[in-house]
């Protein structure tokens, strides 16, 4: 027969690519010991950030939600008994408006409709007022389309619980300025002359200015998203009231809550990533408001921008950070979520392709491109259970222009994928143990109370490994009879009801009931 010899390339330098990988496998690595160190350094972080403000990387920010749905009686609606509220999710690269018809004694969802919509990409880093204007925009055409099943108690304006997934500071219950903005957002704010250079702009705005290294933007933060939305939606007619201003965490939080009255915390593990929990009033030094009759009120943690010299970081790591947009900033996240994922992946490619001939003697130019490899695409290279690793081979090619690989190379990338797949997880984990820790459920006590921790974010819900990596390494770290009482639980788009909910309870219209 005729043998066609396929393009022959150079060969492999395997002993170096392997040597790649060994070392990045011991530089990734998270053995028990190292996530109970992490996990210890969350709580003392945590401790820090509620002694007092800037205490610690951790900012713990105060969120004003001290009673959630739909344990304490004082949520209940009191008056009408029902209601129209809108929410609105504003993610990374798309936003989400959604309304429930609350009803009967409980409140409970009697319909829901949601729309998504994704932001053109000139708007993600352009001004804050084309995105709101953008947003306030699509939320029109979206009350617009509201049908007759869902009705608005006469003489009421309707409501909306907005999701902010950035860090805010919160003024009260509905007001509050943007502190930074997070994964890759750059935004700059029309209000300050962008003809300042870098260091005067400092000087104006203090610690608050942050510089888009690679976009060469100024970023000027703090300004009242909640003033900014209200601005753009009257400007589009839109007669709406904002009722809440919540973090995606806490969104998620409420309502996770409002299927399951164990949630205590709620970890997004998405495009970014972040916790918030339930704190104790008295064990928040920083808090010098009246004490609420709950006794509780919600922390966003912010735990993206949480370091420690316990985290395993790798010259990969080092350098994707000093190339971000936000050098230094969100260090836990970068090594967690989505946003980074596939970009430490490549880096990595990189390093083989260039030093050790993987993929050819020349290295493929797409491959040197930044985020060129998403999660998603790594996501689907690790669960490819073929024989033969065809959608490996199929993703190199499409995604990278990398041809003709053959299967010890398709395995080489699956096991890269690998490696910071299971790190981010069992990193993810360990922030878990941590708040666990702080809210005194990570050891066996007589009555051993079930917790349940509400978990969203699009790495968690496609990529299905990202879950099991994480449970094993809870049951690693947990003994094994607090591990039983631990529950981990998909709340898909918990944020935008949870919002929604948060909304009614804090309704103009509403009494909130003595209890
Ligand atoms: C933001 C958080 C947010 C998280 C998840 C992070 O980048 O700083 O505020 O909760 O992403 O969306
Ligand atoms: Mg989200």
């Amino acid at each position: 027969a005729l043998v066609i010899r396929r393009h022959v390339r150079a060969t492999v330098r395997w002993a170096d690519a392997y040597a790649i990988l060994s070392d990045l496998e011991e530089k990734c690595a998270t053995p028990i010991m190292k996530l109970r160190q992490v996990s210890n350094a969350m709580t003392v972080e945590m401790h820090a950030g509620l002694a007092s403000e800037g205490g610690s990387k951790l900012k713990m920010l105060l969120s004003f939600v001290d009673n959630l749905p739909p344990v304490v009686p004082s949520w209940t609606i009191s008056r009408d008994e029902e209601g129209l509220y809108y929410s609105l999710d504003l993610a990374g690269t798309n936003f989400r408006v959604i309304r429930v018809q609350l009803g009967g004694k409980e409140g409970r969802v009697i319909k829901k409709e949601a729309k998504q919509v994704s932001i053109p990409p000139h708007l993600i880093v352009g001004t804050s007022n084309d995105l709101f204007e953008f947003i306030a925009a699509e939320l029109a055409n979206f009350v617009a389309s509201e049908g007759e099943d869902f009705h608005l108690p006469v003489g009421r304006q309707r409501e909306i619980g907005f999701t902010f997934s950035f860090p805010v500071k919160e003024h009260s219950f509905s007001s509050g300025s943007s502190i930074k903005w997070t994964k890759g957002f750059s935004i700059i704010d029309t209000g300050i002359g962008v003809g300042l250079d870098r260091r005067q702009l400092s000087q104006q705005n203090g610690d608050d200015i942050t510089t888009g290294r690679r976009h060469c933007q100024l970023r000027v933060v703090g300004e009242d998203v909640v003033v900014e939305l209200t601005k753009a939606m009257e400007r589009k007619g839109l007669e709406m009231r904002v009722a809440a201003l919540v973090n995606d965490t806490i969104g998620t939080l409420a309502g996770g809550r409002y299927y399951d009255p164990d949630v205590v915390a709620a970890v997004i593990l998405g495009n970014g990533t972040n916790a918030a929990y339930i704190e104790q009033v008295k064990a928040i030094p920083k808090w010098n408001g009246l004490l609420p009759k709950s006794g509780e009120m919600v922390i966003n943690m912010e735990w993206g921008s949480f370091r420690s010299a316990h985290l395993p970081m790798t010259e990969y790591d080092l350098t994707l950070d000093a190339e971000s947009l936000n050098p230094n900033e969100q260090i836990f996240e970068k090594l967690i979520s989505g946003m980074y994922l596939g970009e430490i992946v490549r880096r990595v490619l990189l390093k083989m392709a260039a030093e050790a001939s993987l993929f050819g003697d020349t290295v493929p130019p797409k491959l040197e491109k930044p985020f060129m490899l998403s999660t998603p695409d790594i996501s689907e290279m690790h669960h490819d259970t073929s024989s033969d690793l065809r959608v490996v081979g199929e993703k190199l090619k499409d995604v990278l222009e990398i041809t003709n690989t053959c299967l010890r190379e398709r395995k080489m990338v699956v096991e890269v994928c690998g490696i910071i797949t299971r790190r981010a997880a069992r990193l993810a984990a360990a922030g878990i143990v941590g708040i666990l820790k702080k809210q005194g459920r990570d050891a066996s006590t007589s009555d051993n109370q079930r917790t349940v921790v509400a978990v969203d974010g699009s790495l968690f819900v496609h990529c299905a490994i990202f879950g099991k990596y994480l449970e094993g390494a809870l049951r690693e770290i947990l003994p094994h009879e607090v591990f039983e009482t631990i529950v981990i639980k998909l709340v898909n788009d918990g944020s935008g009801l949870g919002a929604a909910l948060l909304a009614a309870s804090h309704s103009q219209y509403i009494e909130a009931k003595e209890s």
